[in-house]
């Protein structure tokens, strides 16, 4: 059996970031597994935009050489602003190539307790083991689909994240459900592909980002004063965007507060850009579905408004609940070891749960450490601290 330090698990930012920061402490194994960036590239849409800013989107590494500006100088590479995800995917992929060149594309098939640590077994049975084991895996297991579609087949209600290429539906009727970024930017891939699109969403109005009063505020008090209320991180809004950047700080409040400013930052919301894009879909808001069922290979759908509409397909935009629970890797008696909150680990500094030396990344330590977590911006964040206490104990 071959042994190691640390095992990560998952090649998304998260894993790619935190291997970066952990390659600078001296004698520390670190194996890493994963495809790189495949979530980013199976589970969304050709054409997407990144909502987050330029400054929002690195990948954090160490010492900063890894930044969207040295990806654009290495290779004559130009990004736009929005940055489009296949041009995303391929600074993920450069800085995989320099901060990680020996990354192991196999699956973790099995994480559990072990003598020195944890067993990490691979697809193909290969038995590692590791001091430590780091998960970055992700969101895909956590892909929400609610119960009302639970009856029917994948082939007439789909997640958002089960679509690469949306010009697929081209020609056909389709409902979109939700009211955040996922669905509106899907509705308005789906519309320019030409399909006929309607979005059905239950809350009363569009969020969108960056809206007048966003523009005023920016214009009126000057870069300086905009730079105070809004942090490079880019999640939340005015003022609280400061805190969310701070996670130490944040996690010092009381659990109410914090857990309102969390949904304040990260509420359902449309980029601004795609107003201009989605003029011509039809945004059927404050609506509830109250039945839906096959209808001769086609779906009909029932509103609490009383109308009904019949679809090719429905495309659930609505989002991800964090259950750590369904990362199906982690070996049961693990996972009931794990102190958690409504699917999420409760995770103290340097990002580690309730098992010592399990550390988990990305969107579920966003109970402990707040929105930040869920988004690209949160690396510089987790890496850091990741280090920090991974070197603090080696050192000891
Ligand atoms: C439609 C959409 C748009 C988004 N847009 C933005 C945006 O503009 N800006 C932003 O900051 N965030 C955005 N996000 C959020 C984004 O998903 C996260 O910021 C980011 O993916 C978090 O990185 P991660 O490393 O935690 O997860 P991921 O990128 O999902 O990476 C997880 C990795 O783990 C691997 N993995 C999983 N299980 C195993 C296993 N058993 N063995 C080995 N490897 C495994 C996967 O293959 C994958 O490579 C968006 C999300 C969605 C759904």
């Amino acid at each position: 059996m071959t042994t190691c330090d640390v095992t990560i698990v998952g090649a998304g930012p998260y894993g790619l970031s935190a291997a970066a920061h952990l390659r600078t402490v001296k004698g520390l194994e670190v194996r890493v597994f994963g495809e790189p960036m495949s979530f980013w590239e199976r589970h969304m849409p050709v054409g997407m935009l990144l909502r987050s800013n330029w400054t929002a989107t690195h990948i954090a590494d160490s010492n900063r050489s890894l930044t969207l500006e040295a990806y654009q100088a290495a290779g004559g590479n130009h990004l736009s602003a929005p940055v489009p995800l296949d041009r995303f995917i391929q600074y993920g992929l450069w800085y995989q190539r320099h901060a990680v060149p020996d990354l192991d594309q196999r699956k973790v098939a099995r994480i559990a307790s072990g003598p020195s640590g944890f067993l990490v077994i691979l697809a193909g049975g290969e038995v590692i083991s590791s001091r430590r084991v780091v998960v970055a895996a992700g969101i895909a297991s956590f892909a929400w689909r609610p119960s009302e579609f639970e009856g029917l087949p994948h082939s007439l209600a789909s997640h958002s994240s089960e679509h690469r290429d949306l010009s697929r539906f081209a020609g056909q009727r389709l409902a979109v459900v939700g009211a955040g970024q996922s669905a509106l930017e899907s509705a308005a891939l789906l519309h320019e592909a030409g399909a006929e699109v309607e979005v059905i969403a239950r809350s009363r109005r569009i969020h969108w980002l960056q809206g007048l009063a966003s523009k005023m505020l920016h214009h009126r008090l000057g870069s300086v004063t905009s730079r105070l209320l809004y942090a490079p991180t880019d999640v939340g809004p005015a003022g609280i965007s400061q805190i969310v950047a701070r996670p130490d700080l944040l996690r010092r409040l009381p659990r109410r507060l914090q857990d309102r400013l969390r949904k304040r930052s990260v509420r359902p919301a449309g980029a601004r850009w795609l107003v201009r894009r989605l003029q011509n879909v039809p945004i059927n808001l404050g609506r509830s579905i109250v039945s839906v069922a096959p209808a001769r290979g086609r779906a009909r759908i029932r509103l609490d408004d009383g109308s009904e509409r019949t679809v090719d397909h429905i495309l659930l935009g609505t989002g991800y609940r964090v259950d750590v629970s369904r990362y199906d890797f982690l070996a049961p008696e693990l996972m009931q070891s794990i102190r958690r909150f409504n699917g999420y680990p409760w995770l103290r500094e340097g990002l580690e749960t309730s098992v010592p030396g399990l550390h988990i990344l990305g969107a579920p330590a966003g109970w402990s450490f707040g929105p930040l977590m869920q988004f690209v911006s949160g690396t510089h964040y987790a890496s850091r601290s990741l280090m920090r206490c991974i070197a603090e104990k080696a050192a000891n």
